[in-house]
């Protein structure tokens, strides 16, 4: 199994060439696929496991592919995760995987100052990492509107419930549009993290390893 053989762009397989990535690891060559064909996905993957390319990747292609151009204070995909600290980590993936594709992306999280955030919005992106504090604090300074989010990834979904950012989450789900594609990954599959699974995704690809 190849990276190209997934469905990836020569763009991409090229730099994970460079990267030294020989061949997917298991959720990658499940998530990948699915991910390209536009599907909702449930997938249980623990750090380590690749997750991460597993979903950087096939967002990179989709953006790259759809174009359409930027909307100001809008983001096309957002991805949510727990921690500053996974925020930086996702979002350096994301510059090396999609070194050399046109796409404008960027972080935000607390902590820091809120004003370099918002002058980044202004053009709008194609891709913003974030954690939901600090993207809602976002949206109320009327720096990020939610509506043109296409693509919501939840990074370690059990981390931000087990953090408490249930109520942030729901107040962010609520500004999204009902049509957009839908990825949850999670280390555990406990009860909250089904519920929230039934209420978010639509008809999931599942993807256990
Ligand atoms: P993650 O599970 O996303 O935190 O990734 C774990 C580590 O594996 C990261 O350091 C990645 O750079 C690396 N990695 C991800 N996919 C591959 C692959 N297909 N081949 C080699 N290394 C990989």
């Amino acid at each position: 199994m190849s990276f190209h053989s997934l469905g990836l762009i020569d763009q991409l397989t090229r730099t994970l060439e460079t990267l030294a990535y020989k061949n997917p690891t298991a959720v990658q060559s499940q998530a990948i696929p699915a991910v390209l064909a536009g599907r909702d996905v449930m997938a249980a993957a623990q750090t380590g496991t690749g997750k991460t390319a597993g979903f950087a990747l096939p967002l990179l292609q989709r953006l790259t592919m759809e174009g359409g151009g930027l909307v100001p204070n809008s983001a096309r995909a957002l991805v949510l995760v727990p921690t500053r600290e996974l925020a930086e980590q996702v979002h350096t993936s994301f510059q090396a995987y999609g070194a050399g594709l046109p796409l404008r992306t960027m972080v935000a999280y607390g902590g820091v100052s809120i004003n370099p955030q918002m002058m980044r919005l202004r053009k709008g992106v194609d891709l913003l990492v974030a954690t939901p504090g600090r993207l809602l604090d976002l949206q109320r300074q009327n720096a990020l509107k939610l509506n043109g989010v296409q693509m919501l990834v939840l990074d370690e979904a059990d981390r931000m419930l087990d953090l408490g950012f249930s109520r942030e989450l729901d107040q962010v789900f609520a500004a999204l549009p009902k049509l957009r594609q839908t990825l949850l990954f999670s280390a555990t599959f406990s009860e909250p993290i089904r519920a929230l699974a039934g209420k978010l995704l639509v008809d999931p690809v599942s993807i256990e390893t």
